[in-house]
Formats: structure tokens, C-alpha cells, sequence
């Protein structure tokens, strides 16, 4: 299945809040005929717009490649919420790579944090500052403040605050968590808006964006020949090419696709709450909880609940968006039954079978990041930063990324999806019966 046209209208943006309210962004022309780059960037979300941006500021000629709009994937979907750390705790981390390699991993995200709150800046685009995490068993509460504790002793890292039942209420009204904590370092975005002022200051630097235009394949170059990217109306040759497809790469790279399966996740927001936001979080804070088929959620700026859940199995979107994330919606916050919901939309996200993002060099002069597993609004931006640095030979981060294991799912790309259905289906059972 084509997962990028499978949910969506071609060139429109999905039925989301964000697509409602987004700042305003010219549609860009089609690639028609054959152009010449120095890089080729395939995929027009913060990986591909933070490595065109950062190229073009370095001198080099980039295209960009976007087959819909600029954000339409999960750049312009999803929960908004700037994360600290990798999508896997340091404690993981240091032992699936040792304790100086989790070091740096726990360092780089810091970076990405710190690139993605300065690019939001510098493009205008308005963020706020705290995530609290919200836990429903004593288990998980433990091992938040254990993780809290363990942060700020071993890696410096003060931020986080421990909360214990009342604490949490006194953010998160909720009768379902019984305590957790809240990272102040953390924080929340427009998504969409994000990647807009991406694009806008990557073409500010010198870089194209060609959106409602698909590569459709590549032939990779050697050491002295460039490499060819085919598209409907036309061709782009280049020196170096970033694949930077995410969810949506499949057959064009399939080392990549073996290791990187798209998933579907679904958000809603609600009609404005008014003084009823006191209800769902008193300040203006992102949250999500401990839940494996996570719940995430923070106000918009006119103070609308944008609530994400679920989950589903098959590649479709469900035809009822708004009827699957309103049951978790109203788990979380019954008193909110009567409260309408206007906005529903999906978004194919990437994750891996280790959840650390996929960063591969499937030919020498191509480079690829990929499935940020539910965390890549802050780490997707530094992909893209160290896809540049890699190619600008000014930093050696893409290559301690690579060097990371990176599993291929079993089966590889054909059966990953009878995996993940089998897989998940678990997991979510396993929320439901609280085990
Ligand atoms: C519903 C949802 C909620 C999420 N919530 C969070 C969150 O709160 N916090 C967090 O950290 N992460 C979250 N994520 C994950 C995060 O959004 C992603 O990790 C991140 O946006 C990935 O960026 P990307 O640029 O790599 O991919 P994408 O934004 O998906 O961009 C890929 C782009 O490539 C284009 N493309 C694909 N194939 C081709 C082709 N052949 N030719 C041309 N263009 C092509 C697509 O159209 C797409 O625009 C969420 C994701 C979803 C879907």
C-alpha cells in the first residue's frame, strides 16, 4: 500500500487544527525537467527542511522534494511536545551501547532540544516551556522519580520534578494518574507552523522546495558519477542525496524500509474550552501519560483540548477518527462528555524495533534518518543538522548515530505489518487490562 496517498488528498493538507490555523505558506511550483544540486533532499518534514536549511547556510545548491506540501507528514500532525532525552531511557541506552555512548546520546538530544526551541524562535514560531509525565500505578510513579533522580545525579540534567499525587492533580485534574512529574526543560510548538518557518528559512538561505512532487527513483552515483533522482515531470541530479521520507520511504530504499515501519496515530481537538481548560491542565503545559498506546495532550492557544490516542492496526485510517480518540479523551477527563470535538486527523509516523532512530548510509553519497518512534519533533531537526554536518564534513554526529544497532524487522519489509498487528494488538490489550 502507497501510504502516501493511501489516507490523504494529494497537495492537501489533512483536516487538522493545525492545517486550520496555520501561517501562510505560498504553494510551491511542481520540479519540471532536469535540475542540478549539490544535494537532493527527498521529504519535506523537519528532517528534510533542518538539513536543507542548514546546507544552504553552508554554501551548497539543495532541492527539496516534497510530494505533498511542505509538513504535511507527521511534521505538520503531530502532539506538538518537544521532549527531552532518546525515546529510550538512559538506563536502556547504557546498556544497548555502554555508558560514554549514552552519554552522548542524552547530550545530542539536549542539542536537538535547544535547535528545535532557537529554530522556532528565529522563525517567529511561539513555544512553551513543560511536559509533565502522568502515571497510573505506584510502579510507574516509583520509576518516574527513580528516572528524575537518576538524571540530575548522573548526567546533570535538573529539570525534572518529581510529583507526587496531589502534585500532578494540581497540573493534571484528572481522576487516572495517581502522581509522575513534569519536566520544565521540555515544551510544546505548533507543529505545523514549526516545519512552515523551516521551509521559509531554508529557501531564505538559497534552498528550492518542490512540493506536489514525488521521486519516484533513485540511482545511486559513485565516486565520480552523481547520483539521479527520478520524479513524475522531471530529474535531479546530485552529488548527495538525503532521504528523509520517514513513514512514507518504503520502496524507495528498502535497507532503510526493513528496519523502519510506519505506524498510524490519530489526535483530535475540541471546540474552545474557555474557562472549562482549568479542567484539562491550569497551565499551559503539554502532558502525556505512561500508557504503551501513549495519551498526549496540552491546549491551544484559543485553550481547545488537542488530545492524541489510539491506535489502529491497519495502515487505513479509521472512517470515525474523532469516535476512537474520544474514548481515551473522556478515560482521562469524563466531565469533558459534552464537549464537542471539531478537528480529527491521522499521521504516519516511523518507528524501529529498538526505538532509536534509524540512521544509515544505504550508498556512499546517500544518506538516511528515519523513525524517531514517537519522538523525532526535537530530534528530527538535529537529523537533519547532522545529515548536513556529514556532508559538509564539519561533524561526526550522522556517524554516532549509524553506529548504534539498528535490527532489521523480521521479515523485513514485506512482513513487518502482520508483525506490528500482532504486536500491538498485545500491547494495547495489555493497556486494557491494566497489566
Ligand atoms: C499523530 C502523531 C503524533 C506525534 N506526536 C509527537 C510528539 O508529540 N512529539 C514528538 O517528538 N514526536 C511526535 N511524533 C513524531 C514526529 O512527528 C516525527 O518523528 C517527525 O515529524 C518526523 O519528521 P520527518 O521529517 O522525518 O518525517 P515527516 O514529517 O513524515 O516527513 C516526511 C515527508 O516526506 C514526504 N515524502 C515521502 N516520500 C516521498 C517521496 N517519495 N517523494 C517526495 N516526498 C516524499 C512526505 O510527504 C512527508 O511530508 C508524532 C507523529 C504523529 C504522526
Amino acid at each position: 500500500m502507497n501510504l502516501l496517498t493511501a489516507n490523504d488528498r494529494a497537495g492537501t493538507y489533512p483536516p487538522s487544527l493545525y492545517a486550520a490555523t496555520r501561517d501562510p505558506s505560498p504553494e510551491r511550483p511542481a520540479l519540471q525537467g532536469a535540475v542540478r544540486a549539490d544535494v537532493c533532499i527527498i521529504g519535506g518534514g523537519y528532517t528534510g527542511l533542518s538539513a536543507a536549511l542548514h546546507l544552504a547556510r553552508a554554501g551548497r545548491r539543495v532541492v527539496v522534494l516534497e510530494a505533498h506540501r511542505a509538513g504535511f507528514g507527521a511534521s505538520g500532525r503531530n502532539g506538538g511536545q518537544i521532549g527531552s532525552g532518546q525515546r529510550l531511557e538512559v538506563d536502556a541506552l547504557e546498556k544497548m551501547a555502554g555508558r560514554a555512548a549514552a552519554r552522548r546520546l542524552w547530550d545530542m538530544a539536549e542539542d536537538a532540544k535547544a535547535l528545535t526551541f532557537a529554530l522556532a524562535a528565529e522563525a517567529g514560531v511561539p513555544t512553551h516551556k513543560g511536559i509533565a509525565h502522568a502515571a497510573r500505578r505506584p510502579s510507574e510513579v516509583a520509576h518516574a522519580h527513580y528516572m528524575a533522580d537518576r538524571l540530575a545525579r548522573d548526567y546533570g540534567y535538573d529539570q525534572i520534578t518529581p510529583l507526587d499525587a496531589a502534585g500532578l492533580r494540581a497540573l493534571i485534574p484528572s481522576p487516572a494518574y495517581i502522581g509522575g512529574d513534569i519536566d520544565h526543560g521540555g515544551g510544546h510548538v505548533h507543529p505545523l507552523n514549526l516545519a512552515l518557518g523551516l521551509a521559509r528559512m531554508a529557501e531564505s538561505a538559497g534552498a528550492t522546495i518542490h512540493e506536489n512532487t514525488t521521486a519516484t527513483a533513485l540511482t545511486h552515483g559513485t565516486a565520480t558519477t552523481p547520483s539521479r533522482i527520478t520524479t513524475q515531470q522531471g530529474e535531479v541530479t546530485a552529488d548527495h542525496i538525503i532521504l528523509a521520507a520517514n513513514g512514507y520511504l518504503d520502496r524507495l530504499e528498502p535497507s532503510v524500509a526493513a528496519r523502519v515501519m510506519p505506524i498510524n496515530n490519530y489526535i483530535v481537538a475540541t471546540e474552545p474550552l474557555g474557562d472549562r481548560a482549568a479542567e484539562v491542565l491550569t497551565q499551559n503545559i503539554a502532558a502525556h501519560d505512561t500508557k504503551f498506546v501513549v495519551n498526549y495532550w496540552r491546549l491551544s492557544d484559543d485553550k481547545r483540548l488537542i488530545f492524541g490516542g489510539g491506535e489502529t492496526v491497519t495502515y487505513r485510517f479509521p472512517k470515525d477518527i474523532a469516535a476512537k480518540v474520544r474514548k481515551p479523551m473522556l478515560e482521562v477527563y469524563p466531565t469533558l462528555h459534552d464537549v464537542k470535538i471539531t478537528h480529527a486527523w491521522g499521521g504516519t509516523l516511523a518507528i524501529t524495533l529498538n526505538r532509536m532512530p534509524c540512521f544509515r548510509r544505504p550508498a556512499p553519497n546517500t544518506l538516511s534518518a528515519s523513525g524517531f518512534s514517537g519522538h523525532g519533533v526535537a530530534l528530527a531537526n538535529l537529523a537533519g543538522r547532522l545529515m548536513a554536518q556529514a556532508i559538509t564534513a564539519t561533524g561526526d554526529g550522522f556517524d554516532a548515530m549509524a553506529a548504534l544497532p539498528m535490527p532489521a524487522f523480521p521479515g523485513g519489509a514485506l512482513l513487518r505489518a502482520p508483525m506490528l498487528v500482532a504486536g500491538m494488538s498485545w500491547y494495547a490489550l495489555r493497556d486494557r487490562l491494566g497489566i
